[in-house]
């Protein structure tokens, strides 16, 4: 964790010094239909989370799409191909809400899950799977309501 707290540190200093590094680590709005249906998912608490685009941070996790910790998702890529992945934008917001929010989950523990069963079987992957297999259905209807709400001209 430390460790971890050591680079950010870094990587924020980077920011100020050197403006061509913002666009490597940027923290990034969802769209409204998607940040609303997230609150039915999960609660009041998404607007708690960051999502930090082109992070170097989740490029030192190597082999990881996206790296979550409390209420920040970094993401190795684009936040657009994120929020348009229903499957993955589950994942990651139940990793962050309801593992390290409530503290279930933290970087030693995972380290721990990790050495014992490797990251497909790692008790915290598969809950987060579940979960986001359990939900989706739901979540893309809803999203789908929210979006076309958005859309419709207003009286
Ligand atoms: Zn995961």
């Amino acid at each position: 964790m430390r460790h971890d707290r050591r680079i950010l540190q870094h990587v924020r200093a980077g920011t100020q010094r050197n403006p061509r590094f913002l666009r490597l680590g940027r923290a990034v709005e969802p769209p409204p239909a998607l940040q609303a249906t997230l609150r039915e998912v999960f609660g009041d608490a998404v607007s708690e989370v960051r999502v930090i685009e082109h992070s170097w941070f989740a490029w030192w996790h190597v082999r990881a799409f996206a790296t979550t910790r409390r209420r920040r998702i970094y993401l190795r890529g684009a936040a657009g191909a994120f929020f348009a992945d229903p499957t993955i934008v589950l994942h990651e917001y139940f990793h962050v809400l309801h593992q390290w929010e409530p503290r279930r989950l933290s970087v030693w523990q995972y380290g721990l899950e990790l050495f014992r069963r490797g990251y497909w079987d790692n008790r915290f992957e598969i809950e987060a799977r579940e979960f986001a297999d359990d939900h989706r259905h739901r979540y893309c209807a809803l999203l789908a309501r929210r979006e076309a709400e958005e859309r419709a001209p207003h009286a």
